[in-house]
């Protein structure tokens, strides 16, 4: 090793990207949830929604079992039907691209712009067919998109602009949450997303007709024999949840926020810096992402996992969706989107990181490559 590395009076210290908070609450709100009906249509889910819907500043929120169950309602309720063609970009999760083909849809990948994972519009326009019904934009780890041009896009095309804002909740542009601008806005409450509920999700929207039709889509039509659906609510115990959990999503966004910025004080190397926010966006820091410049970028994010510091991109094997073998026939080049994830790494910047921690992980970065 070259003598600065191995000069190094640290010890290896393995970091945690989990979060895992003790909620004083937590308790004492499972107790008396027991006493109250706990099925999907119990009240305590109702109240759960109307939590979310004014945190989010919505006019609609329907509590669901999952992200996933999230997405499925939204293309639903957005009209896409078996044969009509959804976009999306394919730096997301594998997780957003399954509801779109078990709606009998076709997904058709979009590029990402250059500098982040938005959908690039001229993208979206030279793929855009008469089949198309939507797209779902995903803004990766929390940083903001340009959902506001999207929205505009969406509306001149005709198209419903739905948001996959699963690690999102709190990003804001232009000081508004980014679920405002979408038609429909899918969160995930999942154990390791900003608000957890073990498993969970919701929609946000402010049309009145979109919500009608993912609470009815969401309930097995109401069992009214009219309209069709399926069982996807949200049970009262993980609602009761994350209605209390709720109270302290804002102090974790902001805790996370002053991680960041004192990660970033800390770091001082020329290969690397944080990945680019949009005008008028602020993240919520989900997980800090760093953009790389090295010859060889896969090798310092394994030399980080070695040091103790975990990255998504390596626990999730993060690529370009259509290189997955399930997803091959869904092939679309995108080149920007895969030279984003080849050139970039995430950061724990969770409340439970401490200072030492984040020097640590900056001190580790700031060694690497040196003589
Ligand atoms: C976690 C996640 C989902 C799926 O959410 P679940 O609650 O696990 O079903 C969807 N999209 C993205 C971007 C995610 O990170």
């Amino acid at each position: 090793m070259p003598s600065n590395q191995s000069n190094v009076a640290t010890a290896r210290v393995s970091v945690s990207d989990k979060y895992r908070p003790v909620y004083a609450d937590d308790l004492l709100t499972m107790q008396q949830t027991l006493e109250r009906p706990l099925s999907g249509t119990s009240d305590v889910v109702t109240e759960y929604e109307s939590k979310l819907a004014q945190w989010f500043d919505a006019r609609h929120a329907i509590a669901v079992s999952s992200g996933g169950a999230a997405l499925s309602v939204a293309i639903y309720a957005a009209g896409v039907g078996p044969g009509d063609d959804v976009l999306l970009t394919p730096s997301c999760p594998l997780c957003t691209i399954y509801p779109i083909i078990a709606a009998g849809a076709n997904p058709i990948f979009v590029d990402t712009r250059t500098h982040g994972f938005g959908a690039d519009p001229a993208s979206i326009k030279a793929r855009m067919t008469p089949r198309t019904r939507a797209i779902i934009d995903i803004p990766m780890w929390g940083y903001p998109t340009e959902v506001d041009e999207l929205r505009t896009l969406t509306h001149e095309l005709g198209i419903k602009l739905i948001l996959d804002l699963a690690h999102s909740h709190g990003t804001t542009l232009h000081d508004r949450p980014l679920s405002q601008y979408g038609d429909l806005s899918c969160f995930s409450t999942h154990e390791r997303k900003p608000l957890a509920t073990g498993e969970g999700g919701f929609i946000l929207t402010d049309d009145d007709a979109l919500a009608q039709r993912s609470r009815d889509y969401s309930r097995f039509g109401n069992l009214n024999g009219k309209d069709f659906g399926l069982n996807y609510k949200l049970a009262a115990l993980p609602a009761a949840l994350g209605g209390s959990r709720l109270a302290s999503l804002a102090g974790q966004i902001e805790k996370r926020s002053e991680n960041a910025a004192y990660f970033l004080s800390k770091l001082d190397h020329s290969k690397v810096r944080e990945k680019k926010i949009i005008n008028g966006g602020v993240p919520n820091y989900y997980f800090l992402n760093l953009e790389l410049h090295f010859a060889d970028n896969r090798a310092f994010i394994d030399y980080l996992d070695e040091a103790g510091i975990p990255s998504d991109i390596k626990r999730y094997g993060c690529k370009a969706l259509y290189e997955f073998p399930a997803l091959t026939q869904y092939r679309n080049e995108c080149p920007n989107a895969e030279a984003l994830l080849a050139g970039m790494t995430t950061i724990p910047v969770h409340p439970d990181i401490t200072l030492a921690e984040l020097d640590y992980m900056a001190e580790r970065i700031n060694q690497y490559g040196a003589p």
